[in-house]
C-alpha cells in the first residue's frame, strides 16, 4: 500500500486527506493544531505528532499549508520534510505559494535526492470534499506520472502545465479570474438589489447565460443568504493577489483589474474581513455604495 505523509489538515487538506484514505492510501497526517489530526484518524488515517514522524519512511508527502513561509518552514526547515524523508520520496505541494518558492523547493529536493511537484488546486472546499478539484501541476513529466494516482484521488481535472513553478503561475491566473468574477457578481447583486429586483430570480437566469459561471453557482447562494463563513478566506485571496501582482510586474505585464480587485480585498481585510469567505466582497461593495444600513451585520462571519 502506498503511504502518504499529509501535512496541513485545514479547510482543504482535511477533505483531501480523507479522500486519499478512501482511495486506499495509508495516510499519516500532521497538523499544527492536533484536533484536525484526530478527525483524520476518525476517517481511517493515522496520526503523526511531528512533521518528521509524518514523512519518515513514506512514499509520498503532500503539503497543504497557507502561505510560502509555512511551506518553506515545513519543507526546508530543521526537522522538516527534506531533513527527514528518504531519498526518492515524492513531495507534492498543493498549497498556493509564490512560483519562485516552488522552484527553490524543487531545487532543494533534487539536491537531497527527492522529487518535488507544485500542484496547487482550485475548486474550493466543495471541490475538495467531492474530490473534483482542478489540479495544476508544475515539475518533471516523470514525477507527474508517478503522482497521478494521488492527484486523481483528489481531483477530476489534473493537468501537467510545465516545469517547477508553472503550476503556481497557472494558479495565480486562476485566482485573478476568481477574484474578478466575485467582485463583478457582488457589484451585480448590489446593483440589482438597489433596483428592487428579486435576486434569486436574477441569479437563476444570469447563471444560464453567458454570464453564468462556477463562481455564480458556488458563491451566489451564500451571498444571497449572507453566509460568509469560509470557504476561502479573504486573507488567503489577499496573499494570492499579491502573488499575481508581483508575478505580473516581474513579467512586465499590466493587469489593471487585478490591481483594482487587490485594493478592494486589502480594504475589506483592513476592515476586519480577513477571516471571512472571499464572497464577503459583497459587503465591501455595499459599503462603497452606502448601502450598509441594509446589511444584516449578524450574518457576517456566521
Ligand atoms: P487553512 O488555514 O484552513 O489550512 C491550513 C492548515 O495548515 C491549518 O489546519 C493549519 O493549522 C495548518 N498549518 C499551518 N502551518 C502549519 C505548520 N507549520 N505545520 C503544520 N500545519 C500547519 O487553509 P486552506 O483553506 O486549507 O488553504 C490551504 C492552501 O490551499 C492555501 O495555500 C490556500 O491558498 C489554498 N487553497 C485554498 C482553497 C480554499 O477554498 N480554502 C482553495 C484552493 C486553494
Amino acid at each position: 500500500m502506498t503511504s502518504i505523509g499529509f501535512i496541513g489538515l485545514g479547510v482543504m487538506g482535511a477533505p483531501m486527506a480523507a479522500n486519499l484514505v478512501t482511495a486506499g492510501f495509508d495516510v499519516i497526517g500532521y497538523n499544527r493544531s492536533s484536533g484536525k489530526v484526530r478527525q483524520l484518524v476518525e476517517r481511517g488515517g493515522r496520526a503523526a505528532a511531528t512533521v518528521a514522524e509524518a514523512v519518515r519512511g513514506v512514499d509520498i508527502v503532500v503539503t497543504m499549508l497557507p502561505d510560502s513561509p509555512d511551506v518553506e518552514a515545513v519543507v526546508l526547515g530543521d526537522g522538516g520534510v527534506l531533513a527527514n524523508a528518504a531519498p526518492g520520496t515524492l513531495l507534492i505541494d498543493a498549497s498556493t505559494i509564490r512560483p519562485e518558492v516552488s522552484r527553490t523547493i524543487a531545487d532543494a529536493a533534487r539536491a537531497r535526492g527527492l522529487r518535488a511537484l507544485d500542484a496547487p488546486v482550485s475548486g474550493g472546499e466543495a471541490g475538495a470534499i467531492e474530490g473534483t478539484l482542478s489540479v495544476m501541476v508544475g515539475g518533471d513529466a516523470a514525477d507527474f506520472a508517478a503522482a497521478q494516482p494521488v492527484l486523481n484521488a483528489v481531483g477530476s481535472t489534473v493537468v501537467h502545465v510545465g516545469p517547477a513553478g508553472a503550476g503556481q503561475t497557472v494558479k495565480a491566473a486562476n485566482q485573478l479570474i476568481v477574484a474578478g468574477n466575485i467582485e463583478l457578481l457582488a457589484e451585480a447583486l448590489v446593483f440589482l438589489s438597489a433596483h428592487g429586483v428579486d435576486l434569486e430570480s436574477a441569479v437563476e437566469v444570469l447563471g444560464g447565460g453567458l454570464a453564468g459561471s462556477t463562481v455564480i453557482q458556488r458563491k451566489a447562494p451564500g451571498m444571497l443568504n449572507r453566509r460568509f463563513a469560509p470557504g476561502f478566506r479573504v486573507d488567503l485571496h489577499h496573499k494570492d493577489l499579491g502573488i499575481v501582482l508581483d508575478a505580473a510586474r516581474a513579467a512586465g505585464v499590466a493587469v489593471p483589474l487585478a490591481s483594482h480587485v487587490a485594493d478592494l480585498v486589502t480594504s475589506l481585510r483592513a476592515q476586519g474581513g480577513g477571516p471571512l469567505d472571499h464572497s464577503a466582497l459583497l459587503l465591501q461593495v455595499e459599503r462603497l455604495s452606502g448601502r450598509t444600513n441594509e446589511l444584516d451585520e449578524e450574518g457576517e462571519g456566521a
